[in-house]
């Protein structure tokens, strides 16, 4: 072999060694010490007439470079401390509420994936989420009866709320205290059971949803459970708990919306009289809009700015943002103007106080919790915004799942299903994807909550996403349904849900804030290993500490870097198949893909912070796609844990594989489309290299794959109900999604009988168009027996109501028109139908039974 030769394989060793240590992140001082032996190896090779020269220099100074970051006290003077004291002057000041923000909750699963090596065992260590018996017993109680109770064309077109029976039955059974304690009266359910709970009534209702997930999640009683007195806990929580007390929480004003933290609601600390006496309390003046239970709130969570001008409760004069429960009754404050949020009739609207005065122990918190009010809201959001929110969009999705596939199967064009198009097949998949990433990102996530973990990031990657895949999935449902979903009226079960859509959107905090500024901006520093620990140490006022931090932060941070350059294009170029997985199961690979792609975005988010800085905070649509990479990483993990809290069920494979695969190909076309915009266009090559050294190899979900999707949701079976487990299927006369689930099921069973008549038909022995005239003449000319034709007569007119949609006089539909103001002219509405049609009313044919009554007469499905 020629020295030549030799020389290659030793550098082929030198740098798949590197590779190695790299890779696996060997410490330092280990991975000199073995390049050492190498290196020495080498020299003794070369000094014997076989090696090569300048590789051998070259490799003593390699080790040279590895040896100086052992020597920490001349690293820490001669390296750390000139960047040190660049990186102090550089640091961007940082205001208290966005520290804050920084601050609240803590890092779980997000901080493995960022960390370019995201250890399994640490997600897989989660128990799976279960109800109690009691939680259970709540859902196939008290939930089950809500759902059947409500009629949302009666809520929101008859009544534009809810009738007064389900209000007292949502109070009387406690829906709005499952978060309170059972020491003052609530349900104490886990957050898994009230996300169970927001995903059942979603599925049924979104007002019935959304009015009982505002007093669940942010708002008065969650800001007393965690900041209240004790005086103040024992004086508002029981009254919460049994519904004597109605909460609302005012943040929003006309001035500030997105941007909160600017409100310009004001509270002035000043002498007054209350209940009689001199004392000195709070004079407020705000006004507030868009908020959730208003109309009807006994008890006002306020949001102000607090200012002390007279300096009579200490040195400060402005405290910031503060929160405090104002009762609705106390003079100057007004409510119960509403707003008409797209038509859902949960009650929602502005509100006002006009120099309101209240002591100053109305401050959540007492007196020494003044100023503290931003705090307290980001650090219940961190948690709150994956429950409420998050559930509603996988209930709303479960209900699509369930409809729409059963839909598609009994409605026929071209004499076919229409769910045997592709085009439409397309669309189910999507909706049932869909869904299975929401179910799954809801669940693991709730658990986690449940086991102590305050995820903020992934709480905001839940908000964006669930809502977002939520407004898809509506999208799909509408056009998979056709005109049966444009005409509203009672028959239509699909509009409302489309409609609500865009609420989720808006609400704690909106969409495009939440993907540009709040899942990246907030998720680099707070996630990255290295970063906050690099900042705290910059901003120590103990500057010798401050260096000693900083250093180990610093060499902790270029040592994760190398490492994932090195993981990053070793994964990529092996496909990431020698990849650690924590599990031998048909998904391992898509474990190992996200292995791939953690390694990847960490090395990109690296870059990307070094290179723009500060600046990154500002270009929104690097950093949003960076979340993106993060947000998909997050809601795989989630549905491959899902699958296996489920007891890994061979039948709900496709939907683990369609979601996972779309969501790591939107992981890379998001990364590439990072890199194609970068602005140094030198270290976006750079990073092409080692994050797509093959291109992009990763393909969304094949057709095939697809199909064996719409085939699950189109058919009935356990991966279908599973699907839709949390969602309102009874078969009851007024329940759309029990009653097309039997439509389908008989569409199975009479299956074979269709085809005989169609088999018939063909053959000439029966000649009919319409369906109904099929089964005349198939019986008439013995194709099939008296009692099948009962039997399929009786199938066609249960699908026959279900295809059908509403119609309505004029003055059903509009109140001038029912005053009998004219609005078309009687050339463009024809004779007018008041006068010779029988009154349509659009109502359902079957009258409404007492719920008791249907109650007993309930069977699940
Ligand atoms: C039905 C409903 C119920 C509500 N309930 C309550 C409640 O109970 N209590 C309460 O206090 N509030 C409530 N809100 C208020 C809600 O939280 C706000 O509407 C929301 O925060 C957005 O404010 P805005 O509507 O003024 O939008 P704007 O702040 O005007 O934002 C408009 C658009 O600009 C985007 N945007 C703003 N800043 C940025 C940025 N820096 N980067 C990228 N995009 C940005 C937003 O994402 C949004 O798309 C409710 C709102 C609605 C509609």
């Amino acid at each position: 072999m020629s020295s030549f030769l030799v020389s290659f394989l030793w550098f082929l060793l030198f740098f798949g060694g590197a590779i190695y240590l790299a890779y696996q992140r060997i410490e330092l001082l280990t991975s000199t010490v073995a390049t050492g032996v190498a290196v020495l190896a080498y020299s003794i090779y070369t000094f014997a007439g076989n090696g090569w020269w300048p590789w051998m220099l070259l490799s003593w100074v390699a080790l040279a470079v590895m040896v100086v970051p052992n020597l920490i006290d001349i690293r820490r003077e001669k390296i750390t401390k000139p960047l040190f004291d660049i990186y102090r002057k550089m640091l961007p000041s940082m205001s208290n509420t966005e520290r804050e923000a920084l601050e609240a909750g803590n890092v779980w699963w997000d901080g493995e994936l960022f960390s370019g090596m995201p250890q399994w065992d640490r997600l897989m260590s989660f128990p799976a989420p279960k109800l109690s018996d009691e939680e259970q017993a709540f859902l196939d109680g008290p939930c089950e009866e809500l759902c059947e109770m409500l009629d949302d064309w009666e809520i929101c077109h008859e009544l534009a709320d809810m009738p007064r029976e389900v209000w007292d039955y949502i109070i009387e059974n406690r829906f709005f205290a499952m978060i309170i304690p059972k020491q003052y009266g609530g349900l104490e359910f886990s957050a898994y059971a009230n996300a169970m709970v927001i995903a059942k009534l979603a599925s049924r209702s979104p007002t019935a949803s959304s009015t009982v997930g505002v007093p669940n999640s942010l708002g008065p009683a969650e800001l007393l459970l965690h900041y209240g007195t004790d005086e103040q806990k024992n004086h508002y929580l029981p009254g919460l708990a049994a519904g004597t007390e109605i909460p609302c929480f005012a943040l929003t004003s006309p001035e500030a919306g997105s941007d909160a933290a600017s409100l310009i609601d004001s509270g002035v600390i000043c002498k007054g009289k209350w209940g009689g006496k001199n004392i000195v309390g709070i004079r407020l003046n705000w006004n507030k809009r868009y908020i959730t239970l208003a109309p009807v709130a006994t008890v006002i969570g306020l949001a102000f700015k607090l200012y002390d001008p007279d300096h009579l409760i200490g040195d400060k004069e402005e405290y910031g943002i503060t929160a405090a429960l104002i009762p609705s009754d106390t003079p100057g404050v007004t409510i119960g103007r509403r707003h008409y949020p797209l038509t859902i009739a949960f009650l929602n609207g502005p509100t006002t106080g006009e120099d309101v005065f209240v002591p100053l122990d109305f401050i959540i918190g007492g007196q020494e919790m003044a100023g503290k009010g931003w705090k307290m809201l980001v650090e219940l959001l961190s948690v709150g915004r994956a429950i409420t929110l998050p559930s509603t969009g996988a209930g709303g999705g479960q209900a699509a799942s369930y409809a729409t596939g059963a839909y598609a199967r009994i409605r026929k064009q071209f004499n076919t299903s229409i769910a045997n198009f592709e085009g439409v097949g397309e669309a189910l998949s999507r909706i049932a994807g869909r869904t299975y990433i929401m179910n799954a990102a809801v669940s693991v996530t709730a658990g986690a909550i449940d086991q102590g973990e305050k995820p903020a990031v992934p709480s905001a990657i839940l908000k964006y996403h669930c809502t977002e895949l939520s407004r898809k999935v509506a999208n799909d449902t509408m056009d998979v349904h056709g005109g049966k979903a444009i005409s509203m009226g009672p028959k239509n079960y699909v509009g409302r849900g489309f409609m609500a859509a865009p609420i989720a959107i808006t609400v704690e905090g909106a969409n495009i804030l939440t993907r540009s500024l709040i899942i990246y901006g907030q998720g680099a520093i707070r996630c990255h290993p290295f970063v906050l620990p690099e900042m705290q140490a910059a901003g120590d006022e103990d500057t010798d500490r401050g260096l000693i931090d900083f250093d180990g932060a610093l060499f902790g941070h270029i040592g994760y870097a190398i490492s994932n350059t090195a993981r990053s294009f070793f994964l990529a170029m092996t496909h990431a198949k020698f990849s650690r997985v924590p599990l031998n199961t048909p998904t391992r690979r898509y474990y190992q893909n996200i292995n791939r792609y953690s390694a990847a975005f960490a090395l990109a988010s690296d870059f990307a912070m070094l290179t723009l800085g500060g600046a990154l905070k500002k270009r929104e649509m690097l950093s949003a796609r960076l979340g993106d990479v993060l947000s998909s990483m997050y809601l795989a993990s989630m549905v491959l844990k899902h699958f296996e809290d489920q007891g890994r069920r061979a039948t709900d494979l496709p939907l683990v594989e369609w979601s996972v695969r779309t969501l790591m190909y939107e992981a890379q076309e998001a990364l590439h489309a990072f890199l194609r915009n970068f602005p140094n266009r030198w270290v976006a090559s750079f990073l092409r290299i080692f994050i797509f050294p093959r291109g992009r190899t990763y393909t969304a979900p094949s057709d095939e794959l697809g199909r064996k999707v719409v085939e699950l949701v189109t058919r009935s079976g356990e991966a279908r109900e599973r699907l839709s487990q949390q969602a309102y299927t009874t078969l009851e006369p007024h329940n759309p999604l029990g009653q097309l689930q039997e439509a389908l099921e008989l569409s199975e069973k009479y299956a074979p009988m269709e085809r005989r008549l169609r088999q018939a038909q063909k053959e000439g022995l029966i000649q009919a168009d319409a369906f109904g005239g099929q089964i005349d003449a198939a019986k008439r000319a013995g194709v099939i027996g008296k009692t099948e034709a009962v039997e399929l007569h009786d199938y066609h007119d249960k699908v026959t109501a279900l295809l059908a949609v509403d119609d309505f006089a004029p003055e059903e539909l509009g109140r001038r028109a029912a005053s009998g103001e004219a609005v078309a002219p009687r050339s463009v509405a024809g004779e007018s139908p008041r006068s010779n049609t029988k009154k349509k009313t659009g109502k359902k044919a079957v009258p409404r039974k007492k719920t008791a009554r249907k109650k007993a007469a309930r069977k699940k499905k």
